[in-house]
């Protein structure tokens, strides 16, 4: 299998994150892609190749453009204020407040397009998060010609809505190959999301289609970040009506509860019978990740790879999340090897 990767995702290096209280070292960091590149390397997955594709303007599909706008400026605006630390939102447009009025000023713009605070913005922190898009677009193109692919993508997007960023995510890179292959003549995709976090800024974006269906099994969101999306009465609207279905698990679910359900999104998937599968591939459902809750071990993600290769259809693997850092590597590419040899 080929991967699709761009070093220069290292733009995005903030070094503070709000944890705990405190500011803490980000659990999104650089390092994370050394140890998949590693392993991929190591174990022969295939090559990995640079992105080729440049233009990304397909990004405004997907996101607002005043959002996209704000991210390009919002550096420098934070910078104007002459405060030191990396641009942290501090006020949000909660539920007593008039969210109908961007503000000017970059306190309160900060608020109004962040979903929380634990993701920093810092100097090319906008510029990494185009490098991701130049990744998932060339592999979305590859595609054609592939029977799957891994875009390598860092930041991760899943988090990211249509005009929102947090949870590490600036643009929704998985959203951004979907709407690329439809232009390519896609009818049908489906989205499968086992990155151990609800993909909430893809259900957002796509909430209300019924040509791009989403399913996202993780952490329940009354246990576990984003906390406010990701229910199992969340099932889409208007046109999207059925074609949104989360599998929201318990603390210290286990491979063998968990598998159950990827069963059942792999039986709708099957009725569904898109042109193309995505899979928003996080593997911090990883037993040790220092942030999340379940129980799989490295093993089971070879299981999870020859599932999903059992659906036959052509796969493009986009990288989300995954915090245990010296195990990503090896979790990442069990999934891959599994799928390569299922
Ligand atoms: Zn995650």
């Amino acid at each position: 299998m080929k991967t699709i990767y761009s070093k220069n995702h290292i733009l995005r290096n903030s070094k503070t994150e709000l944890y705990g209280g405190k500011l803490v070292k980000p659990f999104e960091r650089p390092e994370r892609m050394e140890f998949i590149i590693n392993e991929i390397e190591t174990r022969k997955l295939g090559p990995v190749l640079e992105p080729t594709k440049t233009n990304t303007d397909i990004i405004f599909k997907v996101h607002d453009r005043k959002y996209v706008e704000f991210l390009d400026v919002a550096w420098e605006e934070w910078l104007k204020l002459g405060l030191g630390g990396e641009a942290i939102p501090t006020v949000w447009p909660s539920r007593s407040m008039n969210s109908n009025i961007i503000p000017n000023f970059i306190e309160g713009k900060l608020g109004y397009y962040a979903l929380a605070n634990e993701t920093s913005i810092s100097a090319g922190s906008t510029k990494g998060a185009y490098e991701a898009v130049k990744v998932v677009l060339t592999a979305a193109e590859m595609l054609e010609q592939e029977k799957s692919l891994f875009a390598l993508c860092r930041p991760p997007g899943h988090h990211a809505s249509k005009d929102q960023y947090g949870g590490y995510c600036f643009f929704n890179n998985v959203a951004i190959a979907a709407e690329s292959l439809k232009d390519k003549g896609a009818e049908k995709i489906f989205i499968l999301d086992i990155d151990f976090h609800h993909g909430n800024g893809t259900q957002d974006i796509f909430y209300d289609r019924s040509d791009i269906f989403f399913s996202s099994l993780h952490g329940d969101p009354k246990e576990a970040f984003p906390h406010f999306l990701g229910h199992a009465n969340e099932t889409g609207e208007g046109q999207g009506e059925g074609f949104n279905i989360n599998y929201p698990m318990q603390p210290g679910t286990p491979y063998d509860v968990w598998t159950k359900n990827l069963d059942d999104a792999i039986s709708k998937i099957k009725t569904f019978n898109p042109d193309a599968l995505l899979i928003s591939l996080g593997v911090d459902t990883y037993e040790k990740d220092p942030i999340s809750f379940f129980k799989l071990k490295s093993d089971d993600f070879f299981d999870v790879g020859r599932k999903i290769a059992s659906i036959n259809l052509p796969t493009l693997f986009v990288m989300e999340g995954g915090y245990a850092i010296k195990e990503i590597g090896v979790n990442t590419v069990n999934t891959l090897k599994g799928f390569e040899n299922g």
